[in-house]
């Protein structure tokens, strides 16, 4: 689920949109790391031409030095081996001794090594901070954006997705930026250059020495034609294993109670043996390559020596006219093998550019996945005075087809306390985040002391409304910054203040190192009584003007639920309250008691004209209560049918 393959791609509908993401990248990432681009640019280039000055120097000095026969001054053997050069440019930078000119050979081969080094270091410096930057920004804003999402995008399980962009394909953008890019330009000053050299030294055996390029170039496009879908199969292969290791892990409990340790071993066989399959099949073909390779660059090495040896022996062979001296002749085979690897690099590096333009089409699809709630730009933040909070005919469903709430009316005057009750899947929980904005009501509105919510900035918003759900969140971190998450510039004493107050102080103190004791994943585990109470103390610390408590005592036991019942009592005492609570007996107290049944209020009233009604709200007190057994038949009957649905839902 988390290693999606990439032909089940989550974004694909944005992603067509995003055209030419590669030019994006560069245009919106590439401007502001110019700089780095260009050094690197720059110094590849010159580094390259360094790397040639060895061999092309060792031409030269065999010619003029070593090879008597040639005949030739030093500066008419390197205007020989390097036509741009004239003669007359050598004048007086060439000394005019043998023993003078061999120093001089000698100078110029270790310049080209170590100029080289320097040149490379540069060039590496460049490109690599020219990766690692826009890596860093792209992800930052790719995080950003994702942050600002609305829950229901979360809600399509998309994390393994989203994860999987966060870190492979901006990872494969940066193996592209550095590497690709790198090789890319390395590769063309070579091939370029040595192109350039070799045509003007000798175009005839220029000629002969590039029979191979056609070859290659063939058998690379051959080659990733081949492999591309063995890769892919690969991928997915990983993926379906990787999705197998993680639910088996995840579920190791259940698999050692059910006794079926051998079964899931014999899934995990088939699943990694699929992945052996695949990977095989892509390993045949990709350990067929190198040799083949060298096979062809052997063709051009051969014919290159053949006439070009020939031509040095005795004079042009065949078709073939004009000298070729000996140390041209050297410079040729050395420089044709550097041409050959290269140009079944090019291959490679195309194969890196197709994957890092998918990378970035995601990263795009991602960074334009348009948001469902707007904060509208002339948005003024919310100004809490009496705290009255009034849904006026609120309907709302999470898809176009199914309304999961429906003409809901309240007025909770500021500082009233309004308890939710009704059902599991009735729709509480989702009345009071469209309080918080998690998502907009469809029809209808919200307002907050007459200030509608989608009028209003999000921040301000969810400044001061507090929540503390069901499932509290524990993050990295100790007990303190975990009470403190949210008012960051608490100090300590506030800190254990509300602690105390929710009741969480005792319990604190016996963790191995207080409130320094690391939760979270990695940290000591809390029970779930244990991490609300600290959601509790999250939100009296950050103190907000209005509190919804989506069922906050429901996880801890009798005891302790009276305690924090009487800190939240102090909590709630003068501020507008939502409560969701599964035990009736801690909302009997509340203002004013809303029974949602399928999204719909249908009691309203304070606890005894509730009980006075004899209605849902009568039985379920009843039930609680201890008073009657069961619930109506028809009750269980709708609640059956409810919870066939939502199984099925959960199913999937
Ligand atoms: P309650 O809090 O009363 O138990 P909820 O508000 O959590 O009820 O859920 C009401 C209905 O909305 C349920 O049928 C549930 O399956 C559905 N629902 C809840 N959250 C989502 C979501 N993020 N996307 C789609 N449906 C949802």
């Amino acid at each position: 689920m988390s290693h999606p393959a990439e032909e089940d791609d989550p974004f694909e509908d944005v992603r067509e949109e995003t055209d030419n993401p590669m030019r994006r990248l560069f245009a919106e990432y590439g401007r502001e790391n110019s700089l780095q681009f260009v050094v690197g640019t720059l110094a590849s280039v010159v580094a390259r031409v360094l790397d040639l000055m060895p061999p092309l120097v060792l031409g030269v000095a065999i010619d003029a030095l070593f090879n008597e026969g040639a005949n030739l001054t030093f500066a008419e053997a390197a205007a020989q081996t390097l036509p741009l050069l004239t003669p007359a440019m050598l004048d007086g930078v060439v000394p005019a001794t043998r023993e003078g000119q061999f120093y001089l050979a000698i100078g110029l081969i270790a310049l080209g090594f170590f100029g080289g080094s320097a040149f490379h270091w540069t060039r590496n410096w460049g490109w690599n901070s020219f990766a690692q930057n826009i890596q860093h920004d792209i992800r930052v804003d790719t995080y950003n954006k994702m942050q600002r999402l609305n829950m229901d995008f979360f809600a399509d399980k998309q994390t393994g997705e989203m994860m999987s962009v966060l870190s492979n394909d901006v990872n494969r953008l940066e193996r592209f930026l550095n590497d690709g890019m790198n090789s890319f330009f390395r590769l063309s000053v070579m091939v370029v250059a040595i192109a350039v050299i070799l045509f003007t030294m000798n175009w005839q055996l220029a000629l002969v020495a590039l029979v191979p390029v056609p070859l290659i170039t063939f058998f690379t496009w051959k080659f990733i034609k081949t492999i591309q879908p063995k890769y892919a199969d690969v991928r997915s292969s990983v993926g379906q294993m990787n999705s197998r290791l993680e639910n088996n892990l995840g579920g190791i409990s259940v698999i050692k109670t059910s006794n079926t340790e051998d079964f899931e071993s014999d899934r995990v066989d088939d699943v990694s043996m699929e992945y052996f399959d695949a990977n095989w099949d892509a390993i045949g073909t990709r350990i067929k390559f190198f040799p083949g390779l060298r096979v062809i660059a052997g063709i051009g090495f051969v014919l290159t020596f053949l006439v070009g040896g020939l031509w040095v022996l005795s004079g042009p062979p065949g078709p073939f006219t004009g000298s070729l001296e000996l140390g041209q002749f050297v410079v040729f085979i050395t420089l044709t093998q550097r041409f050959i690897w290269p140009m079944a690099q090019f291959g490679q590096i195309i194969n890196m550019y197709q994957r890092a333009r998918a990378s970035s089409a995601r990263i795009f699809g991602l960074m334009d996945e348009p948001s469902r709630i707007a904060e509208d730009p002339d948005a003024d933040a919310l100004d809490v005075t009496d705290g009255e909070v009034v849904y006026d005919d609120v309907t709302f469903g999470y898809d176009d087809d199914e309304t999961i709430v429906e003409d809901v009316n309240v007025t909770v005057p500021g500082g009233d306390t309004l308890a939710l009750v009704g059902p599991t899947g009735a729709g509480k929980s989702t009345v009071l985040k469209l309080l918080l904005r998690m998502y907009d009501v469809d029809e209808g509105s919200i307002t907050i002391d007459g200030q509608d919510l989608r009028d209003v900035t999000i921040p301000s918003l969810r400044r001061q409304v507090g929540y503390v759900s069901q499932d509290t969140f524990m993050f990295y971190g100790t007990v303190a910054d975990n009470i403190a998450y949210g008012t960051f510039d608490a100090d300590e004493e506030s800190v254990v203040e509300a602690a105390k107050a929710a009741e969480a102080h005792e319990f604190i103190t016996n963790l191995p190192d207080g409130y320094d004791t690391e939760v979270g994943e990695r940290g000591v585990k809390l029970s779930g009584g244990q991490r609300q109470r600290l959601s509790i103390a999250r939100a009296i610390l950050k103190d907000p003007e209005i509190l919804i408590l989506d069922e906050a005592t429901s996880d801890v036991d009798t005891e302790t639920e009276m305690l924090i019942q009487r800190s939240l009592d102090d909590l709630t005492a003068d501020r507008t309250t939502f409560s969701i609570a599964h035990r009736l007996s801690t909302i009997k107290d509340a203002d004013q008691i809303v029974v949602l049944e399928g999204g719909r209020i249908v009691e309203r009233g304070q606890h005894d004209e509730l009980l006075a009604e004899d209605g849902l709200y009568a039985h379920l007190w009843g039930v609680q209560a201890g008073e009657i057994d069961e619930l109506p038949q028809e009750f269980i009957e709708r609640a059956t049918r409810r919870t066939s649905r939502t199984g099925a839902e959960s199913d999937d």
